[in-house]
C-alpha cells in the first residue's frame, strides 16, 4: 500500500538473503554455517567493565558529546599507530583517517561518492555481498574475475582491462577482499598483490582494499596489504572492529589520500554526523590497554580449532571430488559441489535435515556459482560444525544420487 510513495532508488535495494535467512533460523533448533557472527566468547566482557569505567572517569564529557565527522583526533592517533604496528602501513597524517560506522558505511559512502551508473567496478568472482549491496545504489557496470587458491586471477583483469581500454572504456575502481577472503576463503598471493598495485598505476584506477581478516590469520603466510605497496595513493584502505573486538560497537575505519578522506567526510556528515563518540573513546582504551591484541589471539586459537574442524569434517563427510577453500584466517570456507546441484533449491531441504547454509550464487555478480556454497566456523561449536558438515555431506550426496547425477 506504501509502495507508490517509495523512491526509485529502493528498486536496488535487495533484501539480503543471508539475512533473511537468519530470520528462519533464530526460530529453530539448527546448526547454522550460515551466519558470519564472531564467537561470542571472543567478547572481551570483563574488560569492558573496567574500559567503560576509565572512559566515563577520564573522558566522560567529551565521550558523551557531539564530536567531528572525522573521528575523534584522540582515536584517529591511536589508529595511525595500530596500523603501522599491526600491518605496516605507514599513515603521514591524520587527515588520512577516517572513522567509520562499520566499515559497511565506508562501502556505502564509497558507492556514492566516487561511482557514477554506467561506471565499470571490478569485484571478485564471488565476492562480499554487503559490498554489492551498497555499490547497486550506484548501478554500475560490474566485472566479475575469478578466483582461484590464490586470489583474483590479475592476469585475467589485465586481459579485461586491455580490452575494455581499447575500446575507450575505462575502470573506476576494483574492490576486492585480499586476505582470508569472505566468502572466498582464499588469499591473493604477494606476487598477485603486487601486479594488481601495478595495474592500478598503469591503468589508472583506484583499489578498495576491505581487510577485517588479516587480523585473524593462524598460518605463517605474508600478509602484507595493498596499502602498503602502494606509492601513488590509489589505495582506499578500509577495516573494521568488528571482527577484532565486538560488531556491536559499529566501529570502522579507513586510510586514504586526503583529497578522496574530504569528500567522503562531506558525504558520512549527511549519513551520521559521525560514528558514536562513546565507541571510539571504548575501541581507544581497549588499543591502549592491549585489549584488542588479547582478543586477536583468543579468536586466533578458537578459529583456528574451528578452522581444522571444519576441514577434516569436509575430508571425511564431503564428496571426494568436491572443491573446497583452505583458508589461512577468517570465518569462512567457500565449497564447490561436483554436480550441478543447485544449492540454492535445495536450502529449505537442508534446513529440514537440521543444517543452514549460504548459497553461494549471490556472491557471484555473473549469475554463476549456482552449485557452491558459503559454510561459516566462527560461530558454531567444533562439535556443530562436525555434525553439521556430516549432514550436508549426507544431504548433497542423496540429493545427486536422485537426480541421477552420480
Ligand atoms: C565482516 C566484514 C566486514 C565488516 O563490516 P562492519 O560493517 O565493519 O561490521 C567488512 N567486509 C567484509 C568482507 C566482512 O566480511
Amino acid at each position: 500500500m506504501f509502495e507508490k510513495y517509495f523512491a526509485l532508488r529502493t528498486k536496488f535495494m535487495r533484501a539480503s538473503e543471508i539475512r533473511e535467512l537468519l530470520k528462519v533460523i533464530e526460530k529453530r533448533r539448527i546448526i547454522s554455517l550460515a551466519g558470519g557472527f564472531p564467537d561470542p566468547h571472543t567478547f572481551p566482557i570483563e574488560d569492558f567493565y573496567d574500559i567503560t569505567d576509565a572512559v566515563l572517569k577520564d573522558y566522560g564529557t567529551h565521550a558523551l558529546q557531539y564530536s567531528v565527522t572525522r573521528g575523534v583526533s584522540y582515536f584517529r592517533h591511536k589508529l595511525i599507530d595500530f596500523a603501522y604496528k599491526m600491518r605496516g602501513i605507514k599513515v603521514k597524517d591524520l587527515e588520512y583517517i577516517l572513522v567509520l560506522s562499520g566499515s559497511q558505511q565506508g562501502l556505502d559512502i564509497i558507492a556514492r561518492t566516487l561511482i557514477n551508473p554506467g561506471d565499470y567496478v571490478v569485484v571478485e568472482l564471488p565476492t562480499y555481498l554487503a559490498a554489492l549491496n551498497a555499490f547497486n545504489l550506484s548501478a554500475p557496470n560490474y566485472i566479475g574475475i575469478p578466483m582461484d587458491d590464490y586470489g583474483m586471477r590479475v592476469d585475467i583483469l589485465e586481459d579485461r582491462l586491455r580490452g575494455l581500454y581499447s575500446e575507450g572504456k575505462r575502470v573506476k575502481l576494483v574492490y576486492t577482499v585480499p586476505i582470508a577472503h569472505n566468502p572466498a576463503g582464499v588469499t591473493m598471493s604477494y606476487d598477485r598483490r603486487k601486479y594488481l598495485i601495478e595495474l592500478a598505476s598503469q591503468y589508472d584506477f583506484l583499489v578498495v582494499e576491505d581487510d577485517p581478516y588479516s587480523y585473524l590469520v593462524f598460518e605463517n603466510v605474508d600478509v602484507t596489504p595493498l596499502k602498503a605497496l602502494d606509492k601513488e595513493d590509489r589505495v582506499i584502505y578500509l577495516s573494521t572492529f568488528s571482527k577484532i573486538l565486538a560488531p556491536g560497537l559499529r566501529l570502522g575505519w579507513l586510510i586514504a589520500h586526503p583529497e578522496l578522506t574530504d569528500i567522503f567526510e562531506r558525504c558520512k556528515q549527511s549519513l551520521d554526523l559521525h560514528t558514536p563518540t562513546f565507541s571510539q573513546y571504548i575501541a581507544a582504551e581497549a588499543i591502549k590497554r592491549g585489549i584488542v591484541d588479547k582478543v586477536i589471539a583468543k579468536a586466533k586459537a578458537i578459529y583456528k580449532r574451528k578452522r581444522d574442524a571444519m576441514l577434516d569434517a569436509l575430508v571425511d563427510f564431503f564428496p571426494k571430488n568436491a572443491w573446497w577453500s583452505k583458508p589461512i584466517g577468517g570465518m569462512f570456507v567457500f565449497a564447490r559441489l561436483p554436480w550441478n546441484l543447485d544449492t540454492k533449491a535445495l536450502l529449505p531441504e537442508a534446513i529440514e535435515k537440521g543444517v543452514a547454509y549460504v548459497p553461494g550464487q549471490s556472491f557471484f555478480v555473473d549469475g554463476s556459482g549456482k552449485n557452491t556454497l558459503r559454510l561459516n566456523f566462527s560461530y558454531p561449536s567444533v562439535k556443530e560444525i562436525r555434525s553439521g558438515i556430516e549432514i550436508l555431506g549426507k544431504f548433497f550426496r542423496e540429493k545427486a544420487k536422485e537426480l541421477g547425477l552420480a
